[in-house]
């Protein structure tokens, strides 16, 4: 039923809460948002958005509240994003926060979020109405007029709710969505943008955008949590992918993109049939995915990805052990990812691996095998994280028993291992810095060579890097080895 009122759609990932990312400067809107308000706006309501990623707190929400009136409010976040994908308990404390605002305002309230998903009975316990379980549009479209007309919620596939006596509903989950293309563009005209523009601008010198050309990932790494899209894999057109982007490009003049897929370019002739197109329209952008070192080697990816504009690639590399690769199920071998990760490079296309730390099994020789990986390798960039036991994953299962009273990390710095492992918390976090010395030492020594060589570009800042990073890692070294001594607690 449509209605004079207005829906109001927000999102709960705010960049500055979350230190280690703000400091980063990389921030992007909330894709996943835009998504749901642009399905919505297209079946015909009133919308509007509030963008609160850049927000320190929720007076803003308060004062959308006020400006708007809504009688529904649908706090929803943006699944493409990994960082909502970590369940922080300081956005969960943001979006709690704003379930009470809106509750005092009389408003109805939706959730859609990984954290809420899993934790559908604490949302409605805060006084959430419903919460949607997994991919979301569809759902909305059915929910929207039940509550406006107060109709049973009995029948709409993927939600959790309270009935009128009080007891906590969960219906049966919805399918996802096969056709990507049938959903509308995201909502970009709504977005304030040079805001974004400026942070990064300021600290990195270009723009970028955030879109995605899938939902979903068919592989099963077992500490992997895909509360929203699952174990799917459904890709757009790259027509419309393409569509979006000249939209996007004459919107806001962007020329680069991060491709936000779990997996990009998956589905066989994908990538081919985008640098067809790309060319035929002449556009010009570069862009950066997230993939496996496995479908690097498969047909001839790589060379349409490097021809079509692919500037650096995130490799799920996970660890240079392979006892600790087949124990998370991760379905790659080492040597796969030394043959990506040389032909990548040999393209000029830039690598940089996501590095996972204490899974269970792991002991000090498979850590030194990691890290000899990275210098072997030396990528351009790394990410390192510890296991995280996410609820729905056979990890999850695994450590359960084992699991600390806290079940969530506050923000993404936190990396406090939650599960009784091979070593202390601290060593991890020690780990984290001492990989990250080693490297950057590396890079410095690298720099040297091309020094010698008379390539001088970026060189002396890693010059400066190594010096810093120098005196650090024997220290580090040290701490490591008088943790690694204290063992398992
Ligand atoms: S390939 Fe990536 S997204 Fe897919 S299950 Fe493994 S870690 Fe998750």
């Amino acid at each position: 039923m449509k209605s004079d009122k207005t829906i109001l759609l927000t999102n709960t990932y705010f960049y500055p809460l979350d230190k280690k990312q703000w400091e980063t400067a990389q921030p992007y809107p909330p894709l996943g948002t835009l998504w749901a308000t642009s399905t919505l706006r297209e079946a015909g309501y009133a919308v509007s958005f509030l963008d609160n990623c850049l927000e320190t707190t929720t007076y803003n929400f308060s004062e959308a509240l006020e400006t708007y009136s809504p009688d529904i409010v649908i706090i929803y976040d943006d699944g493409f994003n990994y960082l909502t994908k970590m369940c922080l308990t300081v956005m969960r404390d943001a979006c709690f926060e704003m379930i009470e605002a809106a509750k005092e305002k009389n408003c109805q309230i939706i959730v859609s979020s990984s954290d809420s998903t899993d934790h559908y009975g604490q949302y409605l316990e805060k006084g959430a109405d419903v919460i949607l379980l997994g991919e979301g549009e569809e759902t909305l479209k059915e929910l929207i007029p039940a509550l406006r007309t107060e109709v049973s919620k009995d029948n709409i596939l993927g939600i959790a709710y309270k009935d009128a006596l009080g007891i906590v509903k969960r219906n049966e989950r919805r399918p996802v969505i096969k056709e990507l293309d049938s959903i509308a563009l995201p909502a970009w005209d709504l977005v304030d943008i040079e805001p974004y523009r400026k942070i990064w601008l300021d600290r990195h010198g270009y723009f970028t955008l955030n879109i995605a050309t899938t939902r979903g990932c068919p592989y099963k790494c077992n500490w992997c949590a895909k509360p929203i899209y699952g174990n799917r894999y459904n890709s757009r057109t790259p027509e419309q992918v393409i569509e979006e982007i000249e939209w996007v490009q004459s919107l806001f003049g962007v020329h680069y993109f991060w491709m936000c897929d779990d997996i990009f370019g998956l589905k066989p002739n994908w990538v081919q049939q985008f640098l067809a197109l790309k060319k035929e329209r002449k556009l010009s952008f570069r862009y950066k995915i997230q993939s496996r070192a496995d479908l690097m080697l498969k047909d001839n990816n790589l060379d349409a990805l490097a021809d079509s504009g692919a500037d650096i690639i995130w490799l799920g590399a996970e660890s240079g052990s392979q006892a600790i690769l087949d124990a998370m199920d991760k379905g790659t071998t080492i040597e796969q990812i030394y043959t990506a990760t040389r032909n990548l490079k040999a393209r000029d296309v830039r690598v940089a691996f996501f590095l996972q730390f204490g899974y269970p099994g792991e002991g000090f020789d498979d850590i030194m095998k990691t890290m000899k990986m990275v210098l072997d390798l030396m990528p351009d960039e790394i990410g390192i994280s510890v296991s995280y036991p996410l609820p729905g994953t056979t990890f999850y299962e695994n450590v359960k028993h084992e699991l600390s009273q806290k079940a969530n990390w506050s923000d993404s710095d936190d990396l406090d291992l939650m599960f009784s492992n091979t070593y202390p918390p601290i060593f991890y976090k020690t780990l984290h810095r001492y990989v990250h010395s080693r490297y950057n030492i590396r890079k410095g020594r690298n720099a040297m060579y091309n020094i010698l060589r008379g390539r001088l570009k970026g060189s002396g800042r890693k010059l400066l890097k190594m010096g810093y990073h120098l005196p650090l890692t024997l220290h580090r070294r040290w701490l490591l080895h008088k943790y690694a001594k204290q063992g398992k607690v």
